[in-house]
């Protein structure tokens, strides 16, 4: 068989469509001819215009998953950022309701509270704390001339930054002491003096009154006489 025929046949036979007899020819004629062998090889090639055009979509396709990866990428490091900083604020917000802030202590933080007077006119408080405290006492005065000695405990009621110190004392047995007298209180005679602050006040001296405490007995008259502030209970 000559070139020409079998480049007239090459395209069946290219597609796998013409007879065997025809595809025995050509085999035979392609071992011996490069010419033919090399237009069989083109059939193959792509052409030259969708070779380009097929390049341009690729191009096209990888800068379409790189833009994507980078948006994916700033969005991931966005979310990351606000998650951190979410944290870090609550961090601070938990960490400082717990150490930094406090709160008058309720009746419901009192495991008891013993008060009594003394022959010498102090008042004398006793109080077992059975919560996370501060053991910090200090008073408010209210728009009524009333002072409120109370207890300061952090608005979260947990143990778990307490120093060593005081975490020696279980909290069922810590107690807080105060011995003063309510007619010098501060720099103003107060109208009343209370335990306590809001719907907890228990009132232990007013003006008017005297005093709403019990007396004190023999036994903590000689306690109390020996007591002073600085002692550890
Ligand atoms: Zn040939």
């Amino acid at each position: 068989m000559n070139c020409r025929i079998v480049q007239d046949l090459l395209p069946l036979y290219h597609d796998g469509v013409c007879s065997q007899e025809s595809r025995t020819a050509v085999e035979e004629h392609l071992t011996g001819c490069e010419a033919c062998r090399r237009m069989l090889a083109d059939m193959d090639a792509p052409l030259p215009a969708a070779a380009e055009k097929q390049a341009e979509n690729d191009a096209a396709v990888v800068e379409k998953i790189a833009r994507e990866w980078r948006r994916l990428w700033r969005r991931a490091l966005l979310t990351g950022t606000v998650v951190v900083l979410v944290l870090c604020l609550g961090g601070f917000a938990f960490w400082y309701s717990v150490t930094q802030c406090a709160v008058p202590m309720d009746s419901g933080d009192y495991a008891y509270l013993n008060t009594c007077v003394l022959e010498s006119g102090e008042i004398c408080v006793d109080v077992g704390l059975n919560r996370a405290c501060r053991n910090c006492m200090y008073y408010e005065t209210d728009e009524s001339g009333g002072v409120h000695l109370c207890i300061l405990r952090p608005p979260l009621r947990l143990n778990i930054f307490l120093n060593a110190y005081e975490k020696m004392f279980p909290f069922d047995l810590a107690a807080a002491r105060w011995k003063f007298d309510p007619r010098d209180f501060s720099s103003v005679e107060p109208e009343n003096v209370y335990f306590g602050v809001g719907e907890d006040s228990i009132l232990l001296w007013s003006k008017e009154a005297g005093y709403a405490v019990p007396a004190a007995t023999e036994t903590e008259e000689a306690f109390w006489n020996d007591w002073s502030p600085g002692h550890v209970f």
